[in-house]
């Protein structure tokens, strides 16, 4: 039988309350963008593909099929496979406090992490502090469970703990508090050893929990990636995800949670989809066991983005002298400012996409500032030549946007 068209009509208003929050299509249209045809994309924070480990994923994928094909085509703990969980741990022990495989979540991406915490920790109502800008998908994620944002200001070192104090000091409350704390999506901050205690400090003060969101932390250009706030206070949420460091398309990732959260984590990670895929899980950790496999392997991702983003940061300094950026630390994003008050980043957007080059304005992923000078511009993907011709559409967009704006009857 097939609905009528007032029977589509009506089935708009069976729909939950909570289906229309936090809907955005900055995501989709990002991701749109990024694949259209003649578009070159400095938007996506996509992983370039020659930083994907094939040939050790497709030998590992060989002995997995050939040694336990069929374990790992059955289904498996909600948890996770003991080998993925008992690899995640030890990740998660090098670069913070020692943990065990029994705190380890197996999750379909860090993205579902951010979605079952959500699920076990937030009534409608409750706040969640974040950085101003955040993580588009963080936000959506947030706003859907009815969180109430309290955005805190940034700086190059992270998110402003001082300010989060004050508040905190002056009656605001929130249930948790996020934070993206190496090269942070979009403004490429790190969080100061300093503040991470100090964050870790209030959370024990004021009971919030800390959820550090942390897929950039291998790609520092110099120096190491610092320890995880969890070495300074035991009320934290780790989310490990591989994505950028392996590869996203086999959805592998992990939380590690404390005692209290890890068995209602699980309990709403069962509910979502039983388990994460079975095959993933056990290709990755024979990957993983292999302890020369990722120490190289981070190695020359760091100097694969370091290259990219020194030339970007070289190209954009030559050719367009109204854009300023701090420069790059780690890993795959600058986040620019127009320095023209004439043209916002929301004004050269569709001007650019018409050029064929794609970025994402500032706009989207602001809560309380208005981000309108502000875009997002991603080195990961493009090659020597693309990028090159993507800087030069920005120029001429940008030349077409300020004599647009400087026209007597324009109106920005
Ligand atoms: N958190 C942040 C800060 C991200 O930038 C992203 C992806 N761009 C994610 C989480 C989602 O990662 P995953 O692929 O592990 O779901």
């Amino acid at each position: 039988m097939s609905l009528t068209h007032s029977a589509q009509g009506d089935l708009g208003q069976l729909l939950a309350q909570r289906t229309g929050r936090g809907r955005s299509d900055a995501i989709r249209q990002i991701l749109a963008a990024a694949t259209a045809e003649g578009v070159l994309s400095l938007a996506g924070g996509i992983p370039t593909p020659d930083s994907f480990p094939v040939s050790r994923i497709t030998a590992a994928m060989d002995r997995v099929m050939a040694g336990r094909a069929v374990t790992a085509l059955q289904y498996a703990p909600t948890e996770g496979v003991p080998s993925m969980r008992e690899a995640l741990a030890r990740l998660a022990s090098a670069t913070g406090a020692s943990v065990t495989a029994d705190q380890v979540l197996v999750t379909s991406g860090s993205q579902q992490g951010l979605d079952l915490i959500a699920q076990v920790l937030l009534d409608e109502g409750d706040s969640v502090a974040l950085e101003d800008p955040s993580y588009l998908g963080a936000v959506q994620v947030f706003r859907r469970a009815g969180a109430r944002l309290l955005p805190v200001p940034g700086d190059r070192d992270g998110m402003r703990t001082d300010i989060l104090a004050e508040r905190l000091s002056a009656g605001d409350r929130c249930k948790a508090v996020y934070v993206v704390p190496h090269f942070h999506n979009p403004t490429g901050s790190v969080l100061t050893p300093e503040r991470r205690r100090h964050l870790a400090e209030l959370s024990d003060r004021y009971g919030f929990v800390i959820i550090e969101d942390d897929p950039y932390a291998d790609l520092a250009f110099v120096g190491s990636r610092l320890p995880s706030t969890d070495l300074y206070g035991e009320r934290v949420v780790r989310l490990l995800s591989l994505s950028k460091t392996l590869c996203p398309g086999l959805r592998v990732a992990g939380l590690v949670a404390p005692p209290a959260l890890i068995g209602e984590l699980v309990t709403a990670k069962q509910c979502s989809d039983l388990q994460t895929n079975t095959l993933g899980q056990y290709v990755l950790s024979e990957l993983l066991a292999d302890p020369e496999f990722l120490p190289g392997h981070v190695r020359r991702l760091r100097q694969l983005y370091r290259s990219k983003a020194g030339a970007l940061a070289g190209l954009l300094h030559e050719r367009l002298p109204w854009l300023s950026f701090d420069e790059p630390r780690g890993g795959l994003f600058l986040w620019c400012s127009i320095t023209d008050p004439l043209v916002s980043a929301d004004r050269l957007y569709p001007i650019a996409l018409a050029e064929g080059v794609a970025f994402v304005p500032g706009s989207p992923f602001c809560v309380d500032r208005a981000g309108a000078q502000q875009l997002r511009l991603s080195y990961a993907s493009l090659d020597a030549a693309q990028r090159s011709k993507a800087v030069d559409r920005l120029s001429v967009a940008f030349g077409k946007a300020l004599a647009d704006a400087s026209r007597p009857d324009s109106r920005s």
